[in-house]
């Protein structure tokens, strides 16, 4: 498509938008009495206005049934999790006895690492990205420590190359096959937090694959971003959090993906707890687990209802608009976010922006990480002070991310004006 940097063509593109009643279904934080451009909902997605109602029923279960809402609630509470696994199956591309909702993303990693990293003497190194996450680089960290081994020498990091901010492909297939015979596991984001890059899944669990070595993703910035299909690409693991991409509210519960093959085993060496127990006999309270041989196998606590609620809300709304037409239309906004960027540069003698996200289609999903060179931190809050809420990255990169349930190309359009305005001054 041959984009235009008018706010005519913008509005255009807004109005063939076949989602774009989907704004409406979000409140909009509004900043200076305005609706403000919001641009982090890889960081908080925006609350659905059909989330209170949802969460509203609970609580009036709840008050009018007690413990009776357990299995009289009008979504009863014993088995609420078993609403999940169907929509969330086609978010990340796998089958439904292949995914529960639980907890929180940084205790499911452990929890999965419980399952499938367990080291020997000779096999004990964990292959993952420099720079990820911290959270993920504490749980690798206490991980390896847990079983006796060194961070330095047990876990491996691929970097960009010199002069690079994004990893390549091939380093980290290289990698891989360099430290075949040492790796129990090759443990990965889906999306990197800070540079947008998006892995190139497919090929990273295949080569695992190949090696036998057991492959997991940290989906956080990937699930309801980018196009994923955990089951066909053989990935062994995943986990993710709703919060995000998914809308499900500040500290919603997390997502856990498990393999077929894996979750069905019912020997396979876990934490367990009480709500991953046998569902028939469960109520006996008998001595000795008895796990459910789905990824429910793995759950330990009774759900948060109230969080879940929430979570349903919010899924229902992506099931109403499916991933194809998000994806569509994601990829379409982030092109034209490109592009405005591109002719910004233009308008200068030097470029002032650098774009550090990769432009090719299969490494960038909603989030385009922008460095700004020769600018601090009062830049980034000049643009806050012009109402759009986007995410500041010491030293000096700003995280926008336009997201298809609620951003339009007009949010884009207006951005580049407030962009370009800042930095003629
Ligand atoms: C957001 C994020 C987290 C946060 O973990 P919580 O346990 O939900 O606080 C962890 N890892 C990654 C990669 C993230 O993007």
């Amino acid at each position: 498509m041959n984009f235009k940097n008018t706010l005519e063509f913008a509005q255009e593109l807004d109005e063939q938008d076949e989602l774009k009643h989907f704004r409406d279904l979000f409140y909009i934080p509004i900043v200076h009495g305005k609706e403000c451009i919001y641009f982090t909902g890889n960081s908080l997605g925006l609350q659905p206005k059909s989330t209170q109602d949802y969460v509203l029923n609970e609580l009036e279960d709840w008050a009018s049934m007690g413990v009776e809402g357990h299995f009289h609630a009008r979504n009863p509470w014993m088995p609420y999790h078993e609403i999940f696994p169907n929509q969330l199956s086609k978010i990340v591309g796998c089958l439904p006895n292949e995914v529960v909702v639980m907890n929180q993303l940084t205790v499911n990693l452990h929890l999965l690492m419980v399952s499938f990293y367990q080291p020997t003497k000779t096999k004990y190194k964990i292959l993952c990205e420099a720079k990820a996450f911290p959270s993920d680089q504490y749980a690798l960290e206490s991980q390896v420590k847990f079983h006796g081994f060194e961070y330095d020498d047990a876990v491996i990091e691929v970097s960009p190359r010199n002069g690079e901010h994004t990893i390549s492909t091939e380093d980290i297939l290289q990698a891989i096959e360099d430290n075949k015979d040492s790796l129990a596991l090759v443990m990965f984001g889906g999306v990197n937090y800070y540079t947008g890059q998006v892995f190139e899944m497919k090929q990273i669990a295949n080569k695992a694959n190949q090696l036998g070595i057991l492959v997991g993703f940290d989906l956080a910035h990937a699930a309801g971003n980018i196009e994923l299909h955990l089951h066909d690409w053989n990935v062994d693991f995943a986990c993710w959090c709703s919060y995000k991409y998914l809308n499900s509210g500040p500290g919603g519960v997390s997502g856990i993906y498990i393999h077929e093959k894996h979750a069905t085993n019912t020997d396979l060496q876990r934490f367990a707890g009480w709500w991953g127990y046998d569902k028939e006999t469960r109520f006996q309270m008998e001595k000795g687990f008895k796990a459910i041989p789905t990824a429910e196998g793995w759950q330990l606590s009774n759900a948060p209802i109230l969080s879940m609620a929430a979570h349903k809300a919010a899924l229902d709304i992506f099931e109403e608009a499916g991933m194809n037409r998000l994806q569509t239309k994601s990829k379409q906004l982030s092109n034209y976010l490109f592009f405005i960027i591109d002719e910004i540069n233009k308008s200068f003698t030097e470029s002032l922006i650098e774009i550090i996200t990769p432009r090719n289609e299969s490494e960038k999903g909603c989030q385009v990480s922008i460095l700004m060179k020769n600018k601090g931190k009062d830049f980034f809050n000049a643009l806050c002070q012009h109402g759009v809420i986007a995410d500041w990255r010491e030293p000096n990169v700003i995280r926008i991310a336009p997201v298809p349930l609620y951003n339009t190309f007009t949010d884009v359009f207006q951005f580049g004006k407030i962009l370009q305005h800042l930095l003629q001054l």
